[in-house]
């Protein structure tokens, strides 16, 4: 087996002990394999272990993979930061987008969104930790934007996101992501139909799964360490 290839294996071994753990099926829970500075052979080397779905954070270096993949079948998310002027390109190479925190870009999105292609599948990132420097909606605004976006004809909106601050404590890890899944549960409850908890990287996905993640987004336990001064 290749490193790529055992290193899925071990997470996908991973996903299931914490699944299990919580009373869940792993099945409920679907790897995301963040593959941002990684190169296209990494991803076709994943791809050919099983790994079909792939999250990118920069659009200019994932039309560039999405182009040298062009004749495998993968299912594309976007987790990056959302500039206008990208949106059209996103809208007509991406499946997903989980990184959504202001309704002009997701107005934006709808409207660019192409006809021939099914709603945009979108989730709402939220600022759970409360860093001034994160993007994301903050919390008492999430039901606000929500609902507005829920609205929008070109968009599905699948649930919530978050990336909260780094923790090595495996019960400090889970309170953000029960906070996520708590407004998951109140939008709900206001009528929303939400299925999706965008929660758990590489250094905490076990706890995310504890709390309810539905996807994990795992980059480093993949493809080991990024570096940004090689990106491609
Ligand atoms: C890079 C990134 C990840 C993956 O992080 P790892 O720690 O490498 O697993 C997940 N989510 C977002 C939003 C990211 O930018």
């Amino acid at each position: 087996m290749t490193t790529i290839a055992s290193n899925l294996q071990a997470v996908r071994d991973a996903i299931d002990a914490a699944a299990v753990k919580a009373g869940r099926f792993a099945s409920e829970v679907k790897l995301l394999a963040v593959s941002k500075t990684f190169s296209a052979d990494a991803l076709r080397e994943a791809y050919h272990a099983g790994q079909t779905c792939f999250a990118e954070s920069y659009v200019q270096e994932a039309l560039n993979k999405i182009a040298a993949l062009q004749d495998l079948t993968i299912e594309w998310h976007y987790i990056g930061p959302i500039q206008s002027n990208k949106a059209r390109a996103i809208v007509e190479n991406f499946s997903w987008v989980h990184s959504v925190d202001r309704l002009k870009i997701a107005e934006r999105l709808s409207e660019q969104r192409p006809t021939h292609l099914p709603p945009l599948q979108v989730c709402l990132q939220v600022n759970i930790s409360m860093e001034t420097s994160k993007s994301g909606v903050s919390p008492d605004e999430v039901s606000a934007l929500a609902h507005a976006i829920a609205k929008l004809p070109g968009l599905t909106l699948r649930g919530l996101m978050a990336v909260p601050a780094p923790s090595d404590d495996g019960a400090a890890q889970r309170l953000p992501f029960m906070q996520l899944r708590k407004l998951l549960d109140q939008l709900n409850q206001q009528g929303l139909q939400l299925d999706t908890l965008s929660m758990g990287m590489s250094h905490d996905f076990a706890a995310a799964i504890a709390e309810g993640s539905t996807i994990v987004r795992i980059g480093t336990a993949i493809f080991g360490n990024r570096n940004y001064g090689e990106k491609k």
